[in-house]
């Protein structure tokens, strides 16, 4: 019984730290590294408030089946769309360098917390 206890504790602190480390952001370059679609690169068109999930441009595409019932055109059929990947499955590519690269923060002058590039240093905000 105490050691479920402990191990949902220790989970939910996992989870509160992920949530630091949110360094993409929309339309960013990204690298899947892992899953179906490992080594492409997209855009990211939508990060996910709270989930850590963001939806890539042409990755990790799913298939939807509708009817057309409620629609005007009245087709039918496949359409298909980007599902969420998860942040941890993706690198930034620094524009830059063009190089996948962790993301680190740093302070301007005038006290602005900026993303750089871990490889060159540049500025990717
Ligand atoms: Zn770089």
């Amino acid at each position: 019984m105490l050691k479920t206890a402990e191990s949902g504790r220790i989970k939910s602190e996992r989870e509160d730290m992920a949530k630091q480390k949110l360094n993409i952001k929309k339309e960013d370059r990204v690298l899947v590294t892992t899953g179906r679609d490992r080594g492409k690169v997209g855009k990211v068109l939508h990060v996910i408030p709270g989930k850590d999930r963001v939806l890539v441009e042409k990755i990790n595409m799913i298939k939807r089946h509708t009817r057309g019932g409620a629609s005007k055109t009245g087709q039918g059929g496949i359409i298909e769309k980007e599902a969420p990947v998860p942040i941890s499955n993706l690198k930034v590519i620094c524009g830059k360098c063009t190089e996948p690269t962790r993301v680190g923060r740093k302070a301007l002058e005038d006290g602005r917390l900026v993303r750089v590039c871990k490889k060159c240093g540049e500025q990717l905000d």
